[in-house]
């Protein structure tokens, strides 16, 4: 079986030097160079079919972020020198998520990519990989956080909600707060989520277990903190109740928050998942047998990255 990858190059012009962690400047983190590693690793295999994203109106970003919110970001983007970085404001949850001058095209063109996912989805495709770079997770209806600008699987979810049942299944080593935000009192909308304790890791104020949605939406959020120094055997566990949530509810489509920062030796995570163990999550995905949206969320072992994404992808396609 061939996978679609959509991606585009639209993303290297975001490339801040910055990020401000924990009072010192501290070269930025969610580089560029990621999705070159995964790139080059995927082109090794001929199952892997790339494809350009096309261009999707701003109605599906607005029907996730506030309008004022959007306006912000391009034209704060537009108004900045080659050189310049902006750094947090009223817009903006903290000091990972500097604005440059192409970071709003960078943006708007994730969505783009995911977009086109979602369209081959619809289009009867089983399973979609959307190289999507800045990540989305953590960006909520009016601030950006945590490297993110755009929420691109909310956005996905949002759009393929419209043809039925959607879950997310979000194993970002993070919280994906944003995303839960989104569809926090929606039915429609399963949003499930495994990472890092929030009492010790980024975002700190979501991610815990009692948050399981509202109103309209309550059973449909649910959430699974581990300890720092999880195992492959104690993540499996866990995301085997993950799945059998997403078995439960029976979606028509799933979207994957790809986060490989779960990774033993990612600079900013804290589990202790190996390179092989990511096909294993792939392979325990697939069995569901559900059209599946893959999103590139975090990870940041450069170095890396390209083997984790082709052990993963392969799980899911084997
Ligand atoms: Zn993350």
């Amino acid at each position: 079986m061939n996978m679609k990858i959509i991606y585009s190059n639209n993303h290297s012009g975001h490339n801040p030097p910055y990020e401000i962690y924990e009072r010192r400047l501290e070269p930025y983190i969610e580089k560029a160079e990621r999705i070159t590693s995964i790139v080059k690793a995927l082109k090794e295999d001929k199952r892997m079919n790339f494809y350009s994203p096309n261009r999707f109106p701003l109605s599906h970003i607005y029907e996730i972020h506030q309008r004022e919110y959007v306006a912000f970001l391009r034209n704060r983007s537009a108004q900045l020198e080659d050189t310049q970085t902006l750094y947090p404001s009223y817009f903006i949850m903290d000091t990972y998520t500097p604005i440059t001058r192409k970071t709003y095209e960078a943006a708007r063109s994730a969505v783009d990519v995911v977009l086109t996912g979602v369209r081959y989805i619809i289009e009867g495709e089983r399973v979609v990989y959307a190289l999507c770079r800045p990540p989305g997770h953590h960006a909520d209806y009016k601030t950006m956080g945590g490297y993110c600008y755009f929420n691109n699987a909310a956005i996905a979810a949002n759009y393929l909600s419209k043809n039925g049942r959607v879950a997310i299944l979000d194993i970002d080593f993070h919280h994906g707060n944003g995303t839960q935000n989104a569809f926090y009192d929606r039915p429609d909308v399963l949003y499930v989520s495994i990472h890092a304790d929030p009492h010790d890791k980024f975002p700190y104020n979501s991610g815990f277990t009692d948050e399981q949605g509202e109103g309209a939406g309550l059973g449909f959020n649910k959430n699974y903190p581990l300890p720092l120094g999880t195992t492959n055997e104690q993540y499996l566990c866990t995301l085997q109740k993950a799945l059998r949530n997403v078995q439960t509810f029976n979606p028509n489509f799933l979207v994957i928050s790809a986060g490989f920062d779960t990774y033993e030796k990612d600079p900013i995570g804290g589990f202790k998942l190996t390179i092989p163990f990511y096909e294993k999550i792939g392979m325990e995905i697939s069995k569901l047998q559900i059209p599946t949206l893959i999103v590139q969320e975090g990870g940041y072992n450069i170095k890396d990255l390209g083997k984790i994404a082709r052990s993963f992808l392969r799980g899911i396609l084997d």
